[in-house]
């Protein structure tokens, strides 16, 4: 299956003062989209929205849609637009917005991921502060300019093309020419903000400053993995953003990965901490599985199996056999857990299922065929997904089983169809 990819250019104009986003912009749309649905946060409105035509202009109109639940995580509406379907190649939608982000509503009890602030904006998707396409398989590539403040200094999930600045804005352009799946922009005053080059981390000096003790592991830590799963899938090196939110966690996007509230300095935390911020980084060679489909759990379960070998190789500590041992328990005390063929990422049970069942599938086929053979074989599907768009369980399982000439295909199968406490008996 191919993936359809839109295009964005979205022009930005970021008030920090006012808490206040005005977006212009166009998106192309292929025409293989049957309809555009898009999902908008519930304090922006449109003001503009045009199609554009090889013969002109045709206004459009914007409808909000309930045909479909939006999953919990956004804080938005859907909306789609009275589209007629056409011959035509593409759809070109130009459009403008404006207004507030709002947090999520107080009865869906899920953290404010974005949001714009005197002294700190974050906007991804789950804010959906530009309209996010509905279907989660619909990839982005970008051009996004965002004016703000001339004394803020920003960051974007995309390359960095020049900052202008002009009477007292500053306008930072960013392009994205791969097909991503978020638009991410990150923003601070310079004069709280902590700016390294040599840093791994980005983001208000007083939470960052801590981060130091964690700067040479981790990039000691990214060159193991590099030196395992081979070049990564974006030129950027990776980057950690901490925000001031406290809710929420982590998330990554195309090497940037952003940390609600920063990782714990505390010694005793240490390696959980490294694990955690290696499973991000892992996500570079990691992020092809659908996210609206049970695969999904194989980024996630790799992302774990990855780190957990990589801070066990890096500490030397029998850091494998602990945490194998832990995360049995972990799983066994969520009780009753669906099947992991039956989970989609926005369910609650899916961080057990796939993080923790997930990782101790991948555990047990890597004992069935030998810890090096299995580990090779991650270092070859590693390149693997990061030449490919799409990646799912079955191109993985047949990859292991075609090279280790063992049979484990039976095995998954009965663990990702395993509905219980814990993980199934042995077949
Ligand atoms: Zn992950």
């Amino acid at each position: 299956m191919i993936s359809a990819s839109n295009e964005y250019a979205l022009e930005c104009v970021i008030n920090p003062q006012k808490g206040h986003l005005k977006v212009s912009g166009t998106i192309i749309i292929p025409a293989t989209e049957e309809s555009a649905f898009f999902i908008l946060n519930r304090g922006l409105r449109w003001t503009k929205t045009v199609r554009r035509t090889a013969s002109g202009y045709q206004s459009i109109t914007a409808y909000k849609t309930d045909i479909v639940a939006v999953p919990k995580f956004y804080h938005g509406d859907l909306w789609t637009f009275d589209i007629q379907n056409s011959q035509q190649d593409e759809f070109v939608l130009e459009i403008e917005y404006s207004g507030q982000i709002h947090p999520p509503a107080k009865d869906s009890h899920m953290p404010a991921m974005g949001y714009i602030k005197r002294d700190f904006v974050e906007l991804a998707c789950y804010s959906a502060w530009y309209p996010v396409p509905f279907n989660m398989e619909t990839n982005m590539s970008f051009e996004l300019a965002c004016e703000g403040p001339d004394d803020w200094t920003w960051e974007a999930n995309g390359k960095l093309q020049n900052v202008e600045k002009n009477n007292g804005t500053a306008v930072w352009s960013w392009k994205q020419t791969k097909p991503v799946n978020d638009i991410v922009v990150l923003g601070l005053p310079k004069r709280d903000a902590h700016l390294d080059e040599e840093s791994l981390f980005w983001g208000p000096r007083d939470l960052v400053g801590s981060h130091k003790v964690l700067d040479t592991s981790a990039r000691e830590m990214k060159k193991l993995l590099e030196d395992w799963l081979g070049p990564r899938d974006t030129s950027d090196s990776v980057r950690f953003v901490i925000t001031p939110r406290k809710m929420g966690g982590a998330y990554a996007r195309t090497g940037l990965i952003v940390v609600g509230g920063g990782y714990s300095t505390d010694t005793i935390l240490r390696k959980p901490v490294l694990q955690s911020m290696c499973h991000e980084i892992c996500h570079d060679w990691f992020c092809k599985a659908s996210v609206r489909t049970y695969d999904n759990w194989l980024d996630e379960a790799l992302a774990e199996y990855c780190s957990i070998m990589i801070t066990d190789d890096y500490l030397n500590e029998g850091f494998l056999e602990s945490h194998v041992e832990k995360t049995m328990q972990l799983l066994e005390k969520q009780g009753n857990i669906p099947a992991i063929r039956s989970l989609t990422r926005d369910q609650e049970e899916a961080y057990a299922a796939y993080y923790f069942r997930g990782f101790l599938l991948l555990h047990e086929i890597s004992e069935k065929i030998g810890r090096i053979e299995f580990r090779k074989m991650i270092g070859e599907f590693a390149q693997i997904c990061a030449k490919n768009r799409d990646i799912t369980t079955d191109m993985f399982l047949e990859f292991i089983e075609e090279n280790s000439k063992t049979k484990i295909i039976d095995t998954a199968k009965n663990w990702l169809d395993f509905e219980g406490v814990g993980i199934p008996l042995s077949i």
